[in-house]
């Protein structure tokens, strides 16, 4: 493998964003975002980046890349493989062709504290609309949401999704949102029995789980994706260092969903490749849209 070769790209589609959450990571530098190119300048450096880095699977981030529906798709056409994680703030398409991550962070009050009033009931009004088990729900633990573990297998459920993704949040020693180690081993425990009591709510393997573990937090540090398989770029196609958290990256508390079943794979466990295989399927169109 080439040096600079990164088979995943995590990309920033837009800087905007209707929510201003209490554990975003994005905000938290607001003079330090830039803003968007249009839509033909934002392409052609994508398929600059991509080619010079060999990405073939591409994570959608932002901001909120349902606020660009039509360049979202165009830009997907361009990989064989992608992903989008949304917040559920806005219509979500039905056939977006990627993996499909909402963010949910836990029942309706929880969510709304972290993620503004009224952010539950719109994220639910448009999972409504998707296909059963076409999407995740992805929830990242924090202080506020931590004690609401229990809470998931109800979710899953209730909006007829494939699963929940979890993570917990990255954030340095003196964020109020970050979870003690002591917490932090209590939530693993919990999940852990859930993965136990519904088999089919927790997207990550047990493996993968017990990875959450602080006493693991060197080990998947160092087998971190951002090392040598993905990197992360903002929307003027910057790389982000050392990671998609930019500054606000905490290696000795790394909670990344995708850092964690990375780390799990490379540990032989093969349900964490097909959990991977699964975030990022294959465009059934790739062939004939590549060229566009
Ligand atoms: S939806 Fe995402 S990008 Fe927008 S404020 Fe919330 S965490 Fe940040
Ligand atoms: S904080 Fe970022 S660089 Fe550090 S282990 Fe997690 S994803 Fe990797």
């Amino acid at each position: 493998m080439k040096s600079h070769n990164r088979p995943i790209g995590i990309f920033d589609l837009t800087s905007e964003c209707p929510l201003r959450c209490k554990h975003c990571y994005f905000y938290t530098n607001v003079s330090q975002i830039p803003s968007d190119f249009n839509d033909e300048e934002f392409l052609k450096r994508l398929r600059q980046t991509r080619d010079k880095y060999g990405i073939r699977s591409a994570f959608w981030i932002g901001g909120e890349p349902l606020l660009k529906p039509d360049l979202l798709q165009r830009a997907m056409a361009l990989f064989p493989r992608n992903a989008v994680a949304t917040s559920g703030a806005l219509p979500i398409p039905n056939d977006l062709d990627a993996g499909l991550l909402v963010s949910i962070e836990g029942p309706k009050e929880v969510h709304d504290m972290l993620r503004g009033e009224g952010a539950f009931d719109t994220a639910m009004q448009h999972i409504k609309s998707l296909s059963e088990k076409s999407f995740a729900l992805a929830t990242t633990f924090t202080s506020i949401s931590v004690d609401y573990i229990d809470a998931l297998p109800d979710l899953v459920n209730s909006t007829r999704a494939l699963g929940v993704l979890i993570g917990f949040h990255v954030g340095r020693p003196d964020d109020p949102l970050r979870i003690d180690n002591h917490r932090r081993n209590r939530a693993v425990d919990q999940l852990l029995q859930i993965h136990q009591d519904y088999p089919n709510v927790l997207l990550h393997s047990r493996a993968a789980i017990e990875l959450f573990r602080p006493r693991y937090s060197r080990e998947v540090s160092k087998k971190c994706i951002y090392r040598d398989v993905a990197i992360a770029f903002d929307v003027h196609f910057k790389v982000k260092e050392p990671c998609t958290f930019a500054e606000n990256a905490s290696c000795d508390a790394c909670g990344c969903p995708i850092v964690i079943a990375h780390a799990s794979w490379r540990n032989q466990d093969d349900k964490s490749k097909g959990l991977l295989r699964a975030l990022f399927p294959k465009r059934k169109d790739y062939l004939i849209t590549a060229s566009v």
